[in-house]
């Protein structure tokens, strides 16, 4: 899928629209989810221009991998999720219910963050 810079992502890294920022640094940013799902439920996104972690982990860079994995560990610090456990997850494709084709790695914490997918039969 051809990347689109119309994604409301892609607005938050131009600055056309706000977000309420957690972290930055060179590859990445994070910002607590407009509709959050646990009491911390921010997304850490690179700032290129990747769909998906399929997308990402093929093209990114090694620098910007690295990169948005230490900003994930920055959100866990800064957010204090660590102690008490958290979960990192990130939806791809129809599959995955992706809604919004930037890559992002959600991080749910500070509760109980349940079972981790709901067995189907
Ligand atoms: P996903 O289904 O993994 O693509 O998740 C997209 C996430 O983006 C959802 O949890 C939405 O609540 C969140 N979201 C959508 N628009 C915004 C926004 N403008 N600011 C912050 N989070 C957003």
């Amino acid at each position: 899928m051809a990347y689109d810079d119309e994604n409301i992502f892609a607005k938050i890294l131009r600055g056309e629209i706000p977000c309420d920022k957690v972290y930055e640094d060179d590859h990445a940013l994070a910002f607590n989810d407009i509709s959050p799902q646990r009491p911390v439920h921010v997304l850490v996104i690179p700032k290129g221009r990747y769909v998906d972690a399929d997308d990402f982990a093929a093209n990114a860079s090694d620098a910007e991998i690295a990169g948005l994995f230490r900003a994930v560990g920055e959100v866990a610090k800064k957010t204090d999720v660590a102690k008490d456990g958290y979960r990192i997850l990130s939806n791809i494709g129809a599959h995955g219910h992706q809604e919004v084709p930037h890559f992002h790695i959600h991080v749910f914490g500070g509760a109980d963050t349940g079972p981790m997918i709901k067995r189907q039969e």
